[in-house]
């Protein structure tokens, strides 16, 4: 199945939702470090969630989902943008064990769960999410209820080479004469299995749930791994730590080598590229 973003629209009515199902993107994301399988399966559903929310907004830009925490897991971050290119990153104390079944809340410990919208013009936003419940959909959940967003409900799966997750959402601008609608969709939705949302096709778990409502359907977008990492950007950071700290580097190792933590493609910057930069950046 190739990854795949899937909205969806109930006939006459402010209900809408979207399907997300990731594979070959998740497994891009995940062969470029050894996490363990606990860790997979939460990735693959920070990447979904991601792609699950940026579909809810009219964002250009990026939307990034960022966990830290005091227990295994002391960092997870997952970045999406509106061409739906998702990257994502795990990093961990490795002095405490990652139990396979540990939910994100055993493995955070204690920590803190941040949205941020990046827009590509504009101010940029940051949501902190109270980590209330176990799994990443109690936390997003809570914060669509305590922020007073729109009505909100989603569902992540994952295992370790495949996640796919569903969001429902109920729009304002409409009244619904249906007044038993959004409880008996959230309802129905609550019936999907994790491995209906991983193994059915969307047509076949929009059938499943909803065959008895009008369904339908725009084009299904197509879901990416794709690292924004670029030279520039690096060049930029070490610009940041300043020319006294890179010429001490330059003197210790000869060149600067920088590797992205998000897909490991290495930045090497040497004396000249160095010099160069700061002299730049002077006029
Ligand atoms: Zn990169």
């Amino acid at each position: 199945m190739p990854d795949i973003r899937q909205r969806f629209y109930f006939a006459n009515s402010p209900v809408r939702g979207e399907i997300v199902q990731i594979q070959q993107s998740l497994e891009q994301i995940l062969s470029r470090h050894a996490y363990p399988i606990v860790i997979q399966r939460l990735l693959g559903e920070f990447v979904t969630a991601c792609v699950l929310l940026t579909a809810t907004l009219k964002l250009e830009g990026r939307l990034s989902l960022q966990a830290r925490g005091k227990g295994a897991l002391t960092m997870m971050m997952a970045e999406c943008n509106h061409h739906h290119q998702v990257r994502a990153i795990a990093q961990l104390n490795e002095e405490i064990d990652c139990a396979d079944h540990a939910t994100l809340a055993e493995l955070l410990a204690e920590g803190l769960l941040v949205i941020t919208l990046e827009p590509e013009h504009g101010q940029r936003y940051q949501g902190i999410v109270e980590l209330t419940g176990k799994t990443l959909a109690d936390y997003l959940e809570n914060y669509f209820k305590q922020s007073e967003q729109l009505p909100t409900k989603l569902w992540l799966a994952a295992n370790e080479t495949q996640a796919a997750g569903l969001l429902l959402q109920a729009l304002p601008q409409q009244h619904d004469e249906d007044t038993d609608r959004w409880s008996r969709l959230v309802q129905v939705t609550q019936t999907v299995k994790a491995e209906e949302l991983l193994a059915l096709t969307s047509d076949e778990i929009l059938y499943r749930l909803y065959h008895e409502e009008e369904v339908t359907l725009p084009e299904a977008q197509s879901v990416s791994f794709s690292c924004t990492c670029s030279r520039e950007g690096t060049a930029n950071a070490l610009v940041s730590i300043g020319q006294a700290e890179c010429e001490d580097i330059l003197a210790e190792q000869g060149d600067i080598r920088l590797n992205c933590q998000f897909c490991h493609h290495e930045y090497v910057f040497n004396a000249a590229d160095i010099r160069q930069l700061f002299a730049v950046k002077l006029h």
